[in-house]
């Protein structure tokens, strides 16, 4: 353990055990030393500051069927909703003149000529009526690259599209045949290939997921050059397969799923450096404060739901979503309050870029 906090506080190049071991610490002495040596780190990279992203979910229609996923296409429970045009660019401004100065669009995985003009359309208009000094992340799964061309063109800046998991095997237990994690990384290169900011993410403590896999999953973040990372614990949904398939062999516990997802963002803080971090909302469904631990862990974006609260009941990926009753408006008060009560400050009306991003931008000629 001694050895691996000196080599921490030295910044000589760490290693997979490292990070193996990093993930496998426990005791409460242990974590505060990480996530501690993690905070500075990120202070050091990428500055004291949050930002804000406000989130829309515009639709939970969805063509893929993950075996986790509250909003798969199979699970009949839900009351499918897609946004209407002029209701996704309204709430687009509202996320701009709230200062938040960056906007995610999300919504389930959709790929047909109609749905790409619809979001080119939307992204067109949110620039004009922006200014273009917002900064757009999409999150809508995959997509030809003519397509993710188009909507770079249209006005978006970013786009975050989550593995889940590295491990090819695990990747398959988890999803349905015709799910290809082939497609899936060829997707993030074609987006590289594009120009956007590139997003990915994992699930963490997932069902026959080792702490070997995780240290694997922040190795490849590397390997793909990564300048955004989205990830948080899995937390089950009562009306998927999963929990199902995997009862007796898997003893869900939140407290443990809080640790690992915490201990996860301060590895990568401590590995990557200047990447961004998210602080998920499915830290805070394990804990009430679990985003502010998220950003004492080395994590520095959060992302306030701006969707009206009509729709929220119905984009639950998992069971215990928090907020799903308060409106946009004290989404933001409560986030702001929580962020400066540990001493941060938010980067109001800053697109907070990632700093990798940034670096690979100036390098790249
Ligand atoms: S995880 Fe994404 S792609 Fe999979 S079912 Fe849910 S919304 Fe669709």
């Amino acid at each position: 353990m001694k050895a691996l906090f000196d080599k921490v506080y030295s910044g000589i190049k760490l290693t997979r055990d490292d990070l193996i071991e990093m993930l496998s610490l426990e005791g409460e002495e242990n974590l505060k030393a990480l996530f501690e040596r993690a905070y500075r780190i990120k202070k050091e990279e990428v500055g004291g500051k949050a930002y804000f992203r406000g989130i829309i979910e515009l639709s939970n229609v969805c063509e893929k069927d993950c075996y986790y996923c509250g909003i798969r296409k199979s699970n009949t429970q839900v009351r499918r909703f897609l946004m209407g045009e002029d209701e996704i660019i309204e709430t687009a401004q509202w996320v701009y003149e709230q200062n938040y100065g960056s906007l995610v669009l999300q919504a389930g995985e959709m790929r047909s000529p109609k749905f790409t003009e619809m979001i080119e359309r939307v992204l067109k208009a949110i620039r004009q009526r922006t200014d273009d000094k917002l900064r757009v992340t999409l999150s809508l799964g995959e997509q030809d690259e003519e397509t993710y061309a188009r909507w770079l063109a249209a006005g978006a800046h970013r786009y975050l599209l989550r593995i889940e998991t590295s491990n090819t095997q695990l990747y398959k237990r988890l999803h349905p045949e015709d799910h290809d994690i082939d497609i899936r990384l060829e997707s993030l290169d074609a987006l590289r290939r594009t120009g956007y900011q590139v997003g990915t993410g994992v699930m963490i403590g997932l069902p026959y997921q080792t702490v070997e896999d995780l240290a694997d999953d922040i190795l490849f973040f590397k390997q793909r050059d990564i300048d955004m990372i989205g990830m948080g614990p899995y937390i089950p949904h009562h009306d998927t397969p999963l929990p199902d398939l995997v009862e007796g062999v898997f003893d869900y516990d939140p407290e443990r799923q809080l640790n690992l997802g915490l201990k996860m963002i301060a590895a990568t803080r401590i590995f990557l450096r200047d990447v961004n971090i998210a602080a998920t909302t499915a830290l805070q469904a394990l804990h009430a404060k679990g985003r502010e631990m998220g950003l004492e862990a080395g994590a520095n974006v959060i992302m306030p739901n701006a969707t009206s609260t009509q729709y929220r009941e119905s984009y639950q990926l998992y069971d215990g979503k928090p907020c799903l009753d308060e409106n946009s408006g004290q989404c933001r008060g409560c986030l702001q309050h929580r962020v400066e009560y540990i001493g941060e400050t938010i980067g109001f009306d800053e697109w907070g870029d990632s700093p990798h991003f940034v670096k690979r931008m100036a390098t790249s000629g």
